[in-house]
């Protein structure tokens, strides 16, 4: 472990390899692989380095923080905690440890030991001036709370759907639930694929259900990407698990951003992704943001959606965090902040640059490897208490902040993309799209 308070050349130059970025509360470190050699010419040369594991095989890391604060606790002898700081700590687990950690009420990010981006992937060029264009008032306006809710509904198992064209009651979406959370990806594939978008399935481990992918090509260039995202898998553990605000809230805006802007048509290729394995370490979104990584996918804005439904307390605050390395998340963020103010909506944004907190949801994976990505959430002080149980459901949610949430989202994306086609486009005309569409299998 490297601390970060020296320059990425002398990092590099030092022959070291960086897997992961950790953000302390009060300091910010490089986890680093190098051999005994390297971390005495480090120490030489005044670095200031801590060693934390010397036999790395057959080991897994996580890095992990306990939610609500009260303190870090392990899951029996299966952790050893190699560095620890405030809330959070790495800690070295046996193979089984994936599944402790979630069960152990802690956030976790699976720490591979794989060299990560500690550069932007390409030269920022997003600007954060928002001006209100009447065709995104016109989308805003279509975010309707009924359907929001309708599909917070189905996606909690409060009510059935028709998935295979036969209902199904998703009692719970968790990781490791099989059945359940495979039909909660196909509910997600046929109302994608309804909506006359690409979607494709994209499997990240044998036996657990696929990450989800819509694509709506852009026009004039395509190979400029956007995306919006949340995950699909929930907690706790067990037969029944709702997860109305984490996450069933980002997938149901994921999937009204999807109805509405599937009607218009853009330069730029939007894609909406609904991730799995997010509460065993972020897996699904890791594995696809290195599999974009490696075919040099042009990721040019990542809108990751996490927690957006519950405000107890007024103001109606939402956090947006980015990285200040990451100059472009930087200027996502604002676009966010000046959505809300430019369309008047009914929120008060808070912009958060380099805030540990937001290491604990897929943005993180698509930072790892250079692309702009921002975490939109609900305050971290007026935070679900039932985050992670049983009672994680839709009565408790504020509808009027989720659907005013839903709205800036839908505007900072299309605002971020700033490729919406002008000409010869059709007026939108609404379509009720339900997942009756029954997939060929
Ligand atoms: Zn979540």
């Amino acid at each position: 472990m490297l601390h970060s308070g020296l320059d990425l050349a002398q990092v590099e130059a030092a022959g070291v390899l960086v897997y992961a970025r950790l953000t302390g509360e009060g300091s910010s470190w490089l986890l680093v692989g190098a051999s005994a050699e390297t971390l005495a010419d480090l120490q030489r040369r005044g670095l200031q380095v801590e060693a934390l594991d010397a036999e790395t095989q057959g080991a897994s890391y996580f890095l992990v923080a306990a939610r609500p604060p009260g303190g870090l606790s392990f899951p029996g002898e299966q952790a050893q905690v190699l560095a620890s700081e405030g809330l959070q700590a790495v800690v070295r687990l046996d193979p089984a440890g994936e599944l402790a950690l979630p069960q152990a009420g802690l956030e976790s990010v699976a720490l591979k030991l794989e060299p990560i981006a500690l550069r932007p992937r390409e030269p920022a060029n997003l600007t954060s001036t928002v001006e209100a264009d009447p065709r995104i008032v016109a989308m805003i306006d279509q975010v309707d709370l009924a359907r929001l809710y309708q599909y917070g509904k189905w996606l909690t198992g409060e009510e059935a759907v028709v998935i295979g064209g036969e209902p199904y009651t998703i009692t719970t979406r968790h990781t490791y639930s099989g059945v359940p959370l495979q039909k909660a990806t196909e509910y997600v594939y046929e109302h994608l694929a309804g909506l006359g978008l690409e979607v494709e399935v994209h499997p990240w481990r044998e036996g657990i259900p696929p990450n989800v992918l819509a694509t709506l090509p852009g026009l004039t260039h395509p190979d400029e990407i956007y995306l919006l995202s949340a995950h699909l898998d929930n907690m706790p553990p067990g037969p029944r698990a709702p997860g109305a605000d984490d996450n069933a809230s980002g997938v149901a805006a994921v999937l009204v951003a999807a109805d509405i802007l599937s009607q218009y048509e853009f330069g730029c290729t939007l894609r909406f992704a609904l991730w799995t394995g997010e509460e065993q370490g972020l897996l699904g979104s890791d594995a696809w943001a290195a599999w974009a990584a490696r075919q040099d996918l042009q990721i040019r804005g990542v809108l990751n959606l996490d927690m957006i439904a519950y405000d107890a307390e007024p103001p109606p605050i939402v956090d947006i965090h980015a990285r200040s390395w990451l100059t472009d998340s930087v200027t996502m963020a604002h676009i966010f902040a000046n959505v809300v103010e430019e369309y008047g909506l009914d929120l008060v944004p808070q912009v958060w640059v380099d805030d540990w907190l937001a290491d604990y949801s897929d943005n993180r994976s698509f930072w790892n490897r250079g692309y702009p990505a921002i975490l939109a959430i609900e305050d971290y002080d007026d935070f679900s208490p039932y985050y992670h149980t049983r009672d994680d459901t839709l009565a408790t949610l504020n509808l009027g902040y989720f659907t005013e949430f839903v709205r800036a989202a839908l505007a900072a994306f299309v605002h971020t993309a700033d490729c919406l086609i002008e000409e010869g486009v059709e007026p939108p005309t609404w379509r009720i799209v339900l997942p009756l569409v029954v997939r060929d299998r």
